[in-house]
């Protein structure tokens, strides 16, 4: 069964060496490498682990990073403030605005005020446009990352009949707007899919971003099929489950991502890229 598993801890390893090797090129010749703020708000314990394991996946491959810690009620014009200056802060490429914000901010308005050149998430309108027009951006991490697995293992995405199940704008859009890109026949499905089931079961390919813990099942899968679960779930015995009943599934499929494992560790690496990225341009 080992054969079958998607790894993405070892392409994230690969990949993160690979910008480990440039940016120690880039210290070494300019005395200068690229720089990631992440900017937190209130004290979602799950964001605090989100933001510190970035942090440290920086400082393994040497980019700076600054971390920016702001009590749960600060005003939208104070944060507003700190992007407007990060993004004129020279040795930051790259702005992280850790979600989900306090009620009290909009949302938008935040991740629209960074600076679109810095906007290393890929979520702000000028990359998610120039993503759909296939002109080059910042590419939304997560789905970057799954890209950057199927290519890792040489799977097959054009004339395939890929699947997104969810169409949030950081995953299941951008998601399939790749896969469309590498020439699959995409279906998106949601919440009014109407005969999920059978959509689902005429995939070549299955990427599932709904966040509802071991949803696809085997009976729902084509037999091999490739399978990206995004989905991170807690369930109530603490453990971590993804969207797809990995245990059954994984017979049926080609390959397959495990929860934890998969693309999670990728959307980080992802991330560190497209800091990367930034600081190239800013330096050509
Ligand atoms: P959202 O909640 O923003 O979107 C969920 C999507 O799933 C919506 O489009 C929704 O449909 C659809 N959906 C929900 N329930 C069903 C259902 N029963 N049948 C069909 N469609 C359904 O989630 P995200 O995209 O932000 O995240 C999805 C999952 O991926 C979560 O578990 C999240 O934790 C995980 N995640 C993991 C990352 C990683 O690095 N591994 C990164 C980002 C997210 P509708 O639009 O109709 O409401």
């Amino acid at each position: 069964m080992d054969d079958k598993i998607i790894d993405g801890k070892l392409v994230s390893e690969k990949i993160r060496g690979e910008i480990k090797i440039r940016v120690d090129e880039l210290k070494n010749n300019s005395s200068s490498v690229p720089g990631l703020a992440a900017v937190l708000v209130g004290d979602d314990g799950p964001s605090q682990i989100y933001v510190r394991n970035k942090r440290k996946a920086c400082e393994n491959v040497g980019i700076y990073s600054e971390e920016h810690k702001l009590p749960e009620d600060t005003s939208e014009d104070d944060l507003l403030n700190l992007i407007n200056k990060l993004n004129n802060q020279k040795n930051i490429n790259g702005i992280l605005i850790q979600l989900p914000l306090p009620k009290h901010i909009n949302e938008t308005k935040v991740l629209n005020s960074v600076n679109p050149d810095k906007d290393v998430d890929g979520f702000h309108p000028v990359n998610a446009g120039n993503l759909f027009e296939g002109k080059p951006s910042f590419i939304a991490c997560t789905p970057h990352g799954i890209v950057k697995m199927l290519e890792h293992y040489k799977i097959e995405i054009e004339g395939k009949n890929a699947v997104v199940l969810g169409r949030s704008n950081i995953v299941g859009k951008p998601a399939a707007i790749l896969l469309l890109q590498k020439n699959a026949t995409v279906t998106i499905c949601h919440s009014r899919t109407k005969n999920l089931e059978k959509v689902l079961s005429e995939a070549d390919i299955i990427v599932a971003a709904i966040g509802r813990a071991n949803f696809v099942k085997d009976s729902m899968v084509k037999e091999g099929a490739v399978i990206i679960d995004v989905g991170i779930n807690r369930l109530d015995t603490g453990k971590l489950a993804g969207d797809v009943d990995f245990q059954n599934v994984i017979s049926k499929s080609s390959m397959i991502t495990p929860v934890p494992g998969g693309v999670g560790p990728m959307t980080i690496t992802m991330l560190l890229w497209n800091t990367l990225q930034s600081f190239e341009k800013s330096i050509s």
